[in-house]
């Protein structure tokens, strides 16, 4: 099928979230190249809204998940003992602060658990502690309880009222407004240890040590949501370890399953102690199929150090970003391979990534006239020369 005919059947069949996507449809990858319809080669830069870590066709992924396709099992049910999702619930507590996980099918639901935890866990200690506090800006999700999280009228107008109680908002990287946020009623406060739809706004070091100090004094928990910055992408397994701030609860999604949705709620053992049977539970959630590929995927990424080749690959990209010296660009944001490029008002994010994409780049936006860079962890210096070059002859171009 053509992509005007695909066009057409999505512009008359699919619900219209969406509006008029980037004009393209791939068709096939292999390492960090993926290829349209028309056998045309694009390096991409953007990784399915970083979730590709391992770009396409890697071994670790493809070999994984046909092996447990063809043992004819995909989902059992969590009814019954499930080998590759104790084994990714081992290696994911060994490698991070966690005790204790639980398996969803996408960030949103990993939120949802996570809310639910820090509810119940003051539930279970007969305290009516409530109030989640998040921050504007933030992005947690499209459920209605995560929607409510997201501090952005954009994402909550449609749907109000909101439906659970109790969600507040702060500014980021304001301590000050925090701690007038946070009163005998807060369960848990939670952010984003960089804010990646929101524009790719790390925390300050000093804010976010000063959060948990914060919730320590309180009483309230901190859930770190790492949707985003999970899994080596910010150059440590998850970015809480670069800030020296432990969270109570952490959230896991995209780059888990590199590719396979899947989602994580981890916790302290503390928290997790105040679950009983019965209080949680999915049908999908932890899936064979899906632990299969995250725990070959993952257990790839950490038996090869991704975290220091994140590391320096995202100071090489940030470095040849900054040598354009472009006026065009007016900072240049992140960590790792999760950069954000803030453009000048007078260049449009959305317009530049569909030029880069005519000359073969993948690339994506974030909210603030952002352009938002999270390649597969595997690119190539030289792939990412091409990129900057192409840049930054877009830019003199406008
Ligand atoms: C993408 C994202 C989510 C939502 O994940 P879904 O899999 O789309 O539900 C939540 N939080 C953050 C920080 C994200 O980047």
């Amino acid at each position: 099928m053509n992509l005007s005919e695909i066009k057409r059947l999505d512009s008359e069949h699919f619900l219209g979230v969406f509006g008029e996507r980037c004009p393209v449809c791939f068709t096939r990858g292999e390492g960090c190249t993926l290829y349209d319809q028309d056998g045309k080669a694009y390096t991409d830069l953007f990784a399915g809204i970083a979730v590709n870590a391992l770009g396409y066709n890697h071994p670790a992924v493809t070999g994984a998940l046909v092996a447990q396709a063809q043992t004819g099992v995909l989902h059992t049910s969590n009814l019954y003992y499930v080998e590759p999702q104790a084994k990714l619930a081992a290696l994911l507590c060994e490698n991070t602060f966690a005790d204790r996980v639980f398996f969803s099918n996408s960030g949103a639901e990993a939120n949802e658990g996570a809310m639910k935890l820090a509810r119940k866990f003051f539930c279970a200690q007969g305290s009516g502690r409530y109030k989640i506090v998040s921050s504007d800006h933030s992005f947690h999700g499209r459920t209605l309880a995560t929607v409510a999280a997201t501090g952005h009228d954009y994402y909550q107008a449609p749907y109000l009222p909101m439906l659970p109680r109790g969600f507040s908002q702060v500014p980021y990287n304001d301590l000050d407004a925090l701690r007038a946020a946070v009163d005998e009623d807060t369960a848990a406060v939670m952010l984003e240890p960089i804010q990646g739809e929101g524009g790719v706004t790390p925390a300050d070091k000093e804010y976010l040590r000063a959060v948990r100090a914060l919730c320590d004094e309180t009483g309230a928990l901190l859930i770190l949501d790492e949707v985003q910055t999970g899994v080596c992408r910010t150059g440590s397994f998850y970015c809480y370890e670069q800030y020296g701030v432990t969270p109570d609860i952490m959230t896991s999604a995209k780059g888990l399953g590199c590719g396979f949705p899947i989602g994580a709620v981890l916790a302290t053992e503390k928290v997790a102690s105040a679950i009983a049977i019965g209080d949680h539970g999915s049908t999908f959630g932890g899936n064979t199929l899906a632990c299969a590929v995250s725990l070959s995927a993952v257990s790839y990424m950490l038996g090869h150090d991704f975290s220091a080749a994140a590391r320096e690959k995202g100071e090489y990209l940030r470095t040849a970003l900054c040598a354009i010296g472009s006026d065009k660009i007016a900072e240049v944001r992140g960590m790792g391979l999760l950069l954000g490029v803030q453009l000048v008002p007078e260049v449009s994010a959305g317009a530049l990534v569909r030029r880069l994409l005519s000359r073969g780049f993948v690339v994506g936006t974030a909210a603030g006239n952002v352009l938002r860079l999270t390649p597969p962890l595997i690119i190539e210096h030289a792939q990412i020369d091409a990129f900057v070059q192409a840049l930054g002859e877009e830019l003199q171009n406008v």
